[in-house]
């Protein structure tokens, strides 16, 4: 088999996927992507209402359900052939370091998924971890080691968020090794682009700092906040990187039960960022620093070797091309809101 592995060469078309937190970023978008691919039979939920997921995709079947709750985990999950857990309460560094119990309460809806996962007779499982499981006395540079997949342990991740991850991964692990349930699980690092949280408190760097951009260009206040020192780094993956990757992973036999990163290596400061983000909407603005303000760990980088080794593949959109398409859309989304309009936020 290809290292290369995907739903299309291993599913029949009318193959139920199931998919959690469809309401949202990610799994919107996975969601979008599967059914572009031409698969029929494809069941999604989120606790919001219709109206406020970021994409209702046409022809899949979605469901509001609270999926901390066990009974609706087995409704979701009942018959499917592969389920994806991209569930969680989650945000930017503005959530996670000030929500740690409700990040940490995600765990109700990965236990109770991959046990509806697991009784529902699924063949594979899919979990989103992330970046935040790694250990944080590893990431107190800008100029950082790239973390690989090992950094994990021994443990000390971010809190609340971060444990929750790798406790989950464990799960994971586990419900393969006793079970035999193939598992994949996918530490993202940053992942951005359009449909995602632009405003309101959960977005994250890239969103925000566009919407700071267009925010200021409209009001004619030249100015722009910017979190602590502007000298952490990040990497930053693109939506449709990102969907990819995880259809990838999630084929993959090398991988079963096996924590992979699914970043890009293109390493970001802050403060540039929010220079390409002025570049692109052609203004140049006064910066000020909010050192109060979160700003979680100085600096992260994915390691890609291993997924280059396992998958021939690694995530490669160059962040100057995503982030323009990212500004584009929250450029739309800004002014469709200021019309009257309903958007994601
Ligand atoms: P998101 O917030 O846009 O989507 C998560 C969705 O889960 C939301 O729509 C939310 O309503 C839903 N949800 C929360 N609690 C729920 C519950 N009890 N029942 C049903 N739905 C519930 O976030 P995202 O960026 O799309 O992230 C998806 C996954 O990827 C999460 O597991 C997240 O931790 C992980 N992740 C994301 C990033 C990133 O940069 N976006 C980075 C690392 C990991």
């Amino acid at each position: 088999m290809s290292k290369q592995t995907k739903a299309k060469d291993v599913l029949n078309k009318d193959d139920l996927i199931v998919i959690g937190g469809a309401g949202g970023f990610i799994a919107g978008s996975l969601a979008r992507y599967f059914k572009n691919q031409g698969f029929t039979r494809i069941r999604v939920a989120d606790k919001k209402p219709l109206y406020e997921w970021y994409q209702v995709v046409p022809g899949v079947e979605s469901l509001c359900l609270d999926l901390s709750d066990e009974e609706n985990c087995r409704t979701l999950c009942e018959g499917a052939k592969e389920v994806y857990n991209l569930a969680a309460d989650m945000g930017g560094m503005g959530f996670i370091e000030r929500f740690r119990v409700e990040c940490l309460r995600s765990i109700l809806i990965n236990t109770h998924m991959i046990e509806s996962a697991y009784r529902a007779g699924a063949e594979r499982f899919f979990f989103s971890s992330s970046a935040c499981a790694y250990n944080v006395t590893l990431q107190t540079d800008p100029n950082v080691r790239a973390l690989k997949e090992s950094d994990a342990y021994p443990a000390m991740s971010e809190r609340g968020y971060g444990w929750e991850k790798l406790i989950s991964e464990m799960f994971c692990e586990e419900y393969y090794a006793e079970r035999g349930m193939k598992t994949a699980i996918a530490r993202f690092h940053n992942v951005y682009g359009p449909n995602g949280t632009w405003d309101g408190g959960r977005e994250k760097a890239p969103a925000a700092l566009c919407r700071k951009v267009i925010e200021a260009k409209d009001c004619g206040k030249m100015e722009i906040d910017i979190w602590g020192d502007g000298l952490q780094t990040r990497s930053f993956m693109y939506i449709d990187d990102c969907t990819q990757g995880i259809d990838m992973i999630m084929h993959s036999e090398e991988l079963i039960a096996t924590a992979i990163n699914l970043g890009s290596s293109e390493l970001i400061a802050i403060n540039d960022l929010v220079a390409m983000a002025e570049e692109i909407g052609g203004v140049k603005l006064e910066r000020t620093h909010d050192l109060d303000a979160p700003r979680g760990v100085a600096g992260r980088n994915s390691d890609n070797t291993f997924i280059k080794k396992m998958l021939g593949w690694e995530p490669g959109t160059p962040f100057r091309e995503g982030l323009e398409k990212t500004y584009k859309w929250i450029e739309t989304q800004y002014n469709d809101r200021k019309a009257g309009k309903r958007t994601v936020s």
